[in-house]
């Protein structure tokens, strides 16, 4: 294969940002720097960008059901990372047991970054963070462009959350959720989203967005506020594991977000 071609399939960068980084020196293959996009290379060379390896696939595609006190990235100082409840990840089924990692302290604020970002990491990461209280779906991969498909804001990709309210939900807000909602110091309204009652104060809400904290956000700016939040559905998929628990995706799963 190409390299710069190799560099595309194990990383979100484009082929013009791959030739740039060949341009540049900033690719080593089999500890040589190699600048010619058309050079060959097998999936089993060592080539490295900025010191980074990078693999080719194949790549590892999960779903986790992600309990509160646990967070989406790969270290923090305060909660265990979702990362470390990934048991043998050569099992069909993992599961793990979580009381054993999260501890209990106080809520604080952890940015959840669901904007669209070019991954130049072949590690495994999650694709759409969740709060550290926020429960539910994360999908967890090491396919760089995957993340990319699924958080470009343009691809429309929905989410389902399950919300529980501080207050009664007033019936007037299905419509201007649909209609939109203006967040804090953001510039335009949020896309159309659908609310639908579960109770008095219990909805569900689906979203196209990853917006900072967006679902907390929108329900502050109506003058409610959320206190259970779990995410039941991205895209197509749907939570089927407990929590704590996870799963590969199937390939079809894998294909719905190309
Ligand atoms: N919106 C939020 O406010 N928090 C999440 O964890 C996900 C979406």
């Amino acid at each position: 294969m190409r390299l710069d071609k190799f560099i595309c399939k194990s990383t979100a960068l484009t082929k013009a940002q791959a030739v740039e980084r060949l341009l540049n020196n900033q690719v080593v293959v089999n500890k040589a720097i190699v600048n010619d996009a058309a050079f060959q290379v097998h999936e089993n060379n060592h080539v490295t960008l900025d010191g980074q390896l990078l693999v080719c696939g194949p790549f590892r595609y999960l779903l986790m059901n992600k309990p509160a006190n646990t967070i989406c990235s790969n270290v923090d100082d305060v909660y265990p990372s979702v990362l470390n409840l990934l048991t043998d990840l050569n099992t069909e089924v993992g599961s793990c047991d979580v009381n054993e990692s999260v501890i209990d302290t106080p809520d604080i604020d952890i940015p959840n970054i669901d904007t669209p970002k070019i991954l130049e990491t072949t590690e495994l990461h999650i694709a759409g963070r969740l709060d550290a209280d926020t429960t539910g779906l994360i999908l967890i991969t090491d396919d760089g462009r995957w993340t990319f498909n699924i958080t470009l804001p343009t691809n429309d990709c929905k989410k389902v959350y399950r919300v529980g309210l501080s207050k009664p939900l007033q019936a007037h807000l299905i419509e201007q959720f649909n209609q939109g909602i203006q967040l804090q110091g953001e510039a335009k309204l949020t896309l159309p989203a659908t609310l639908v009652q579960l109770a008095e104060k219990e909805v569900l809400l689906t979203i196209t967005e990853g917006k900072f904290h967006q679902v907390k956000r929108m329900f502050a700016a109506v003058g409610n506020r959320v206190i259970k939040l779990h995410r039941e559905q991205i895209g197509d998929v749907k939570l089927d594991v407990e929590l704590g628990k996870w799963r590969y995706l199937t390939p079809l799963e894998v294909a719905s977000f190309v």
